[in-house]
C-alpha cells in the first residue's frame, strides 16, 4: 500500500501552517525507499502550471495530465487551453523522452454555470468562494477519473500558481479522498523555484499564457473583452490546424502576450 499524506500529517504539528511541499517529499523518500514508481494523475486548467509540475513530477513517477475544466469560458478559449497544454505534453515527452499522458473531461460548462448559480457564487471575487467551489468541482473529477483508470495518486498543478491560495487546494483534496480510493498528492509546486521554472519552460516551450482566469465571472469582474477572446481564440484554432506539430515545437509562431494569473 502506499503512503497517504495522512500518515505524514498527523506526526505534524496542526496548529502550524503546513508545508504541502515537505509532505510530498516526505511521500516521494517513501517511493525510493521502496523502489516505487507510483502512477499519477494530476489536473491542470492550461499548460503553465503543468511545465515544472512535470518536471518535478517525473523525476519519480509516471504522470498524466487531466484536463477537466468545464468553468473555462468561452468554448473556443477552452479548445485552445486543451489543444496547448497537448503540445506542451508531446513537445515535453519528444524532448525528455518522458511519457506523459494527456486525458481530457469532456466540456459541460452548464455543470458549472449551474454550479455557480444554485450556491449564489455570481458576484464573489477571484479567489473567494466560487473559487473553493471550482477547485471542488474539478478535483472531485479528478479524483473519480484517477480511481476509475487505476492510478496511485490524484492531484493538482495549480499549487504552482502564487494566485491561487495552495493551502485551500490542498485542503480541498485531502478532504475528497475521503469518498474515493484513490489517494490525495499533497504539493506546493511553487516552492524551490518551481514557479520561475514555469515562467522559464513557458519561454523555452513557447507555450501561450492566458490572461484571465478562466470563468465568465471573473472574466467579467476583470473587464475581459470575451468577444475578442473568442475571436483571438478562434484565429488561433484555424491557424493550429493548418500547422504540423514538429513546426510548433521549433517555432514562436503561437507565443502570445503574457499571463496575469
Ligand atoms: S495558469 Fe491559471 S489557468 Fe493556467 S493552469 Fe495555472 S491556474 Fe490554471
Ligand atoms: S476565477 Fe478561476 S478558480 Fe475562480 S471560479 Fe473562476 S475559473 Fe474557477
Amino acid at each position: 500500500m502506499l503512503i497517504n499524506s495522512l500518515e505524514i500529517l498527523e506526526k505534524m504539528n496542526p496548529n502550524q501552517k503546513i508545508n504541502y511541499d515537505r509532505v510530498l517529499q516526505k511521500m516521494i523518500q517513501t517511493w525510493q525507499k521502496e523502489q516505487i514508481q507510483p502512477k499519477i494523475l494530476i489536473h491542470s486548467c492550461c499548460a503553465p502550471c503543468s511545465t515544472h509540475t512535470l518536471e518535478y513530477l517525473c523525476q519519480y513517477a509516471q504522470v498524466s495530465v487531466y484536463f477537466a475544466n468545464s468553468n473555462i469560458h468561452p468554448r473556443t478559449e477552452y479548445l485552445r487551453r486543451e489543444q496547448v497544454q497537448k503540445d506542451f505534453i508531446e513537445a515535453f515527452n519528444a524532448k525528455t523522452g518522458n511519457q506523459v499522458g494527456f486525458i481530457s473531461a469532456p466540456y459541460k460548462p452548464n455543470d458549472f454555470i449551474h454550479m455557480v448559480k444554485e450556491k449564489h457564487l455570481e458576484e464573489e471575487p477571484e479567489g473567494g468562494e466560487r473559487c473553493h467551489a471550482c477547485f471542488e468541482l474539478r478535483l472531485d473529477l479528478v479524483a473519480e477519473k484517477a480511481q476509475e483508470l487505476g492510478f496511485d495518486y490524484f492531484g493538482s498543478a495549480l499549487t504552482i500558481s502564487p494566485k491561487k491560495n495552495s493551502q485551500l487546494i490542498n485542503h480541498i483534496g485531502i478532504e475528497v479522498q475521503e469518498f474515493y480510493q484513490v489517494s490525495y498528492l499533497p504539493s506546493d509546486f511553487k516552492k524551490n523555484n518551481g514557479y520561475k521554472r514555469s515562467i522559464d519552460m513557458c519561454r523555452e516551450y513557447d507555450i501561450y499564457r492566458q490572461c484571465y482566469c478562466g470563468c465568465l465571472f471573473a472574466a467579467k469582474e476583470q473587464g475581459v473583452d470575451l468577444k475578442q477572446i473568442n475571436q483571438e481564440a478562434k484565429a488561433w484554432l484555424e491557424n493550429r490546424q493548418k500547422i504540423p506539430f514538429h513546426m510548433i515545437t521549433d517555432s514562436s509562431e503561437l507565443a502570445e502576450k503574457p499571463s496575469t494569473d
